[in-house]
């Protein structure tokens, strides 16, 4: 079974795919981190996220075995990553990757921008996370205190609301809803509800394809 699950930043992706890929003993592939692994080899070589050789070299020589995700997480690694994704070379670079990750038997959870338009339009289940910004801006901001960093919401906010625009925006596989997959609104859902309620998708989805 292949499970894609697209969403935009502080959606709730993120714990979501890793749940379902746990409650159904799937592999899970958080696929940002291959953008944010672009983008940090980038910055590392001291060349500009929109620098595009620079980006597509790092894309082609990408080894996902040595991701340090502590340092991809980071907030500048994201804003780079949102830049270097834009890239359609960048894309395609990460693209077979991707489909093989998700083709190895069992299946696989993957998480992301374009999985369901995109790298896996064959998944067995589709579904789009969403929230509005303003709650997507507070649970990150509640992250970030969490680890102990000052964070201002409001600008927490602002990067979200720019992240938003630049990743629905791009040309090259911005992020969208997939005609197929269902949407997953977790403004007024906590995390267990918010699983919850993505597991009660796959099952019906499943049930409704005569699936076991
Ligand atoms: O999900 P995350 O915040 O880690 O993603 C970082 C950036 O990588 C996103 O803002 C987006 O621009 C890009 N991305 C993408 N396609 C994906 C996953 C992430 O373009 N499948």
């Amino acid at each position: 079974m292949i499970i894609a699950i697209d969403g935009p930043a502080a959606s709730g992706k993120g714990t979501l795919g890793k749940t379902l890929a746990a409650h159904y003993g799937l592999r899970h592939l958080d696929t940002g981190l291959l953008y944010r692994a672009v983008a940090k080899s980038v910055l590392d070589a001291g060349k500009r996220p929109d620098d595009e050789a620079a980006a597509v070299a790092a894309a082609q020589a990408l080894d996902p075995s040595r991701f340090n995700e502590a340092v991809l997480k980071s907030h500048a690694v994201g804003e780079a990553a949102s830049v270097v994704s834009a890239i359609p070379e960048v894309r395609a670079a990460l693209l077979a990757l991707q489909r093989a990750f998700a083709a190895k038997p069992p299946g696989a959870v993957l998480d992301g921008r374009d999985i369901g338009t995109v790298i896996c339009p064959d998944a067995d289940v589709k579904i789009y996370v969403t929230a509005t910004p303003e709650v997507r801006a507070r649970r990150r901001a509640a992250e970030y205190r969490v680890q102990g960093r000052e964070i201002d919401e409001a600008a927490v906010l602002a990067d979200i609301l720019k992240r938003d625009e630049r990743d629905m925006s791009r040309a090259a596989a911005p992020l969208k809803q997939a005609s197929d997959a269902h949407l997953l609104d977790t403004t007024h859902l906590a995390i267990d509800p918010a699983i919850r309620a993505a597991i009660d998708i796959v099952e019906a989805t499943r049930a409704g394809r005569g699936r076991d």
